[in-house]
């Protein structure tokens, strides 16, 4: 991994519970795609997509999922976009298939994961929602 991606890597923490992120193993079951390295504690707490093989490293992708109360709120943030999806959710945090979720598109990125946490993130999530 070149020195830059390391850089990055090291001065980005989990927004949700402040943990380490580190490289895809295989123990992660989905979001293999979209994500190279996740929060160590829980996967779907955070995930980025790390370009480190290139000179020039950098973050083309995260991604936040946050359950709370009957839904599960993910996040992803890619490239000028914000895309924020909401399902419902069984009180064992499964995702129930038969709700459709609700999908809300943006044109712009809407959050800073370096300088928020989960409460934060929430409310804010709250505020944006407000203006549809
Ligand atoms: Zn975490």
């Amino acid at each position: 991994m070149n020195p830059d991606a390391k850089k990055i890597l090291n001065s980005l923490r989990c927004p949700i519970c402040g943990g380490q992120l580190d490289l895809l193993s295989y123990t992660v079951p989905q979001r293999t795609k979209e994500y190279n390295f996740f929060c160590v504690k829980d996967f779907r707490h955070y995930g980025i997509f790390l370009v480190h093989w290139d000179l020039a490293a950098i973050v083309t992708q995260e991604g936040v999922t946050i359950f709370e109360g009957s839904h599960q709120f993910d996040i992803v943030q890619k490239s000028g976009h914000t895309k924020i999806t909401i399902r419902d959710i069984d009180p064992e945090e499964r995702i129930l298939d038969n709700v459709k979720p609700k999908v809300f598109k943006y044109e712009k990125e809407l959050f800073d994961f370096s300088k928020t946490n989960r409460d934060k993130i929430l409310n804010r999530i709250k505020t944006i929602l407000m203006f549809q």
